[in-house]
């Protein structure tokens, strides 16, 4: 077949990969969307049970609304603040059954590699030209399809970061994952039995270690044997409490509110700043390991370990294609200084689409929560400019792919020291994912804290008009 006849291939059944695919649809471009999972958004239901901070209105792409209501399908409340699973069964599931996206949807079905085909990573010879070749296991069957365009929406809450402070894993952390929970377990639902009257050890600074020792506390409200240890590198806990009231995602501005009381109960235990190096087996309970204000840090008897620690981009299935990534934050390159947690931007990230994103192979785009590499501070509705910008130039609507823009509210963040750093004024924390364990570490003064800083994001977070996309937590 012809190149220009294929279909655009689309990796991950997320929110942003299936707002490419209805793009793609309402532009009459023929896709593939491949989604490893049995379901579409099947990320989001591993932490279906928590509600998201942004409402409705941030979460819905404009042209799958379209296409739902074409299709006769109700929209939720704008206004309302929906669960993980919500987003799913009243959002994604919906879009992805509506023919036009159905029919090219391939469910259970794992990229592992793309390339050009017959042409490895070195080859120049009419590269531009050649296909996509993607590999893929398909419900147990190894098949091969060819596509003229890659998005690959492939997230990246599927990898998470160790628990080792230097982003590898602790000793004895692999040996007893068992112990080890990443991410947002249903602690106060399906998996109350687990944490219940146990020692529960907590490890992250992000909005997700919060939501995860708030949801904790309500299991010791019932069981109150339960004890909970939350550990930060953070130098001190009020440093993750965020905007607050003054937070434009009220959702948001409650978790930091909540938090802060629980804190001051004295009903959760906080060790802070810790870095982790270990994990010992002692009868049925772990003892960690680590360092505190250059001292040696024990905790004896922690029977569960949630890690809230942040994700990273799987690249092993693009080993044979010519992209670049940022090489601290693992972002698209343009992007990382915008969202790097050591410089600390605020809430820079301009609103961008194809031309930031732009790779070096031809038609090959990383977007969504992939695109900001380990940064902890994507946003869907940035995702969705992403896609509109991407499919508009596909489409040869090249004045319509650069006309980027992005309305987002103020988070008030930055006025209040919310902050991966620890000290920040944005840091990673100002969004309901896990921190980075980079950002845990970097200082508010680099950035909003600077006079040059200041002047440079005032139109961001540190002040009013936000015109650019503060989904980088501020
Ligand atoms: C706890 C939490 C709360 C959040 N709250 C908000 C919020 O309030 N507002 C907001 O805007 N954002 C929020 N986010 C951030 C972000 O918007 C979401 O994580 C969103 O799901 C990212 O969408 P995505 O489509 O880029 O990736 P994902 O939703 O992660 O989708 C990626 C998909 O790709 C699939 N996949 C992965 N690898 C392959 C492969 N090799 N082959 C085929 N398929 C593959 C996965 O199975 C998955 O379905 C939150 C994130 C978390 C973790």
């Amino acid at each position: 077949m012809k190149k220009s006849n294929l279909p655009v291939a689309i990796i991950g059944g997320g929110p942003v990969g299936l707002a490419a695919a209805a793009h793609l649809s309402k532009n009459n471009q023929s896709f593939i969307i491949f989604e490893a999972a049995k379901t579409v958004g099947a990320n989001i239901l591993t932490w279906g049970h928590v509600k998201v901070f942004s409402p409705w209105e941030y979460n819905i792409d404009k042209i799958a609304e379209s296409l739902l209501v074409k299709n006769g399908i109700k929209i939720p409340i704008k206004k309302e603040v929906p669960f993980g699973k919500q987003l799913v069964n009243e959002y994604l599931k919906p879009l992805s059954e509506i023919t036009e996206i159905k029919q090219n949807l391939h469910l259970k079905t794992k990229v592992l590699s793309i390339g050009r085909k017959g042409l490895d990573k070195m080859k120049n010879a009419n590269r531009e030209n050649l296909p996509f070749s993607i590999q893929v296991n398909e419900n147990g069957n190894f098949n091969i399809y060819e596509a003229k365009a890659i998005i690959d929406a492939s997230g990246t809450w599927q990898n998470p970061n160790p628990v080792g402070s230097g982003g590898v894993f602790a000793i004895g952390e692999k040996e007893n994952s068992n112990h080890f929970f990443y991410g947002m377990p249903d602690v106060n639902g399906k998996l109350i039995d687990k944490y219940a009257n146990k020692s529960v050890l907590v490890v992250g600074g992000g909005h997700s270690a919060i939501g995860t020792v708030l949801a904790l506390s309500e299991v010791q409200e019932k069981y109150p044997k339960t004890q909970i240890h939350w550990l930060l590198r953070k130098k001190n806990v009020s440093d993750v409490y965020g905007g607050q009231e003054a937070d434009g995602f009220k959702s948001r501005g409650e978790l930091g509110i909540r938090i802060e009381k629980l804190v001051n109960s004295g009903n959760i235990e906080i060790h802070t700043p810790v870095f982790i190096h270990q994990f010992d087996k002692f009868k049925d309970s772990l003892t960690v390991k680590g360092i505190t204000n250059n001292q040696e840090f024990v905790l004896e008897n922690i029977d569960e370990v949630i890690s809230n620690t942040g994700t990273r981009p799987d690249f092993s299935f693009l080993r044979e294609i010519r992209f670049d990534a940022d090489a601290s934050v693992e972002s698209v390159p343009e992007l990382a200084e915008l969202i790097d947690p050591n410089i600390h931007s605020c809430g820079t990230v301009r609103p961008h689409g194809e031309a930031v994103l732009r790779q070096r192979e031809k038609d090959f785009y990383i977007v969504g929560m992939k695109s900001y590499g380990r940064a902890p501070t994507f946003l869907m509705a940035t995702g969705y400019e992403q896609i509109r910008s991407i499919v508009a130039y596909m489409n040869g609507d090249f004045e319509a792919a650069k006309d980027v823009r992005l309305e987002l509210p103020e988070t008030g963040v930055c006025n209040s020291g919310i902050g991966g750093g620890g000290d920040s004024c944005c840091g990673g924390n100002g969004c309901d994912v896990p921190a980075t364990n980079e950002d845990e570490d970097t200082s508010c003064d680099t950035a909003c804290g600077t006079e040059e800083k200041v002047k440079e994001t005032q139109s961001s977070c540190c002040s009013t008009t936000l015109i650019t996309d503060n989904s980088s937590c501020c």
